[in-house]
């Protein structure tokens, strides 16, 4: 089964192809290269239906929006859906430094934090929708460690693990990650 992946990151349709090795599902990218509507969604549902919405119109096939962030108690839930600009410049080191900053104040048994992920899968019409949503509990470090992964993934400690995220390699945190979790929830539901 074909699967549009509505983003224009091609590292999500490798990653999310890691995901479905074994199964029938084969994500491939938009067709053209569209400029995305901007994700003014304030949950990751909203936002994840904006991009599948937004590639179902342009192709009439199916299609699977996602959207993820991190949420930090200590700061009432943000980043949040502006996990990617949280800080001005927006870089992942910019957004973490400025966490990190946020946070210094903050003791270690506060710092619990989550990520999370949402899937909308639209199928044939846009009432046909199946949505999913993964999360991995954790907290923020006091500091950075670890070249691999993305984003937040350098401070972010899973619940249960002595090392960053960006200490695993992709099969480890595959095993464990939001998006894993919101992807097995998904082949659930598809079965
Ligand atoms: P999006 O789902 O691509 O819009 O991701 C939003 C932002 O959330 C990313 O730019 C990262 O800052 C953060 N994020 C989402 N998933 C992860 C992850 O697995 N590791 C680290 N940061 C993440």
């Amino acid at each position: 089964m074909e699967i549009i992946l509505a983003t224009q990151n091609s590292g999500k349709i490798k990653e999310f192809n890691e995901l479905a090795r074994g199964t029938e599902l084969n994500f491939i990218p938009v067709p053209s290269n569209p400029t995305f509507p901007e994700e003014t969604g304030g949950t990751f549902f909203e936002n994840a239906s904006i991009k599948a919405n937004f590639v179902f119109s342009l192709t009439g096939r199916t299609c699977l929006g996602d959207d993820s962030g991190l949420e930090v108690d200590a700061l009432n839930g943000k980043p949040g859906v502006h996990s990617s600009r949280f800080s001005k410049e927006a870089t992942d080191k910019s957004n973490m430094d400025k966490l990190l900053n946020e946070l210094s104040e903050v003791s270690c048994k506060d710092r619990s934090a989550r990520f999370k992920c949402c899937l909308v899968l639209i199928q044939e019409n846009v009432n046909n929708l199946i949505s999913t949503e993964g999360v991995i509990e954790g907290k923020i470090a006091e500091g950075k460690k670890g070249d691999k992964g993305f984003g937040y993934d350098p401070i972010f400690i899973p619940e249960g693990s002595l090392l960053h995220m960006a200490e695993m390699d992709q099969k480890e945190k595959n095993l464990i990650s939001h998006r894993a979790n919101a992807f097995n929830s998904l082949l659930k539901k598809l079965s």
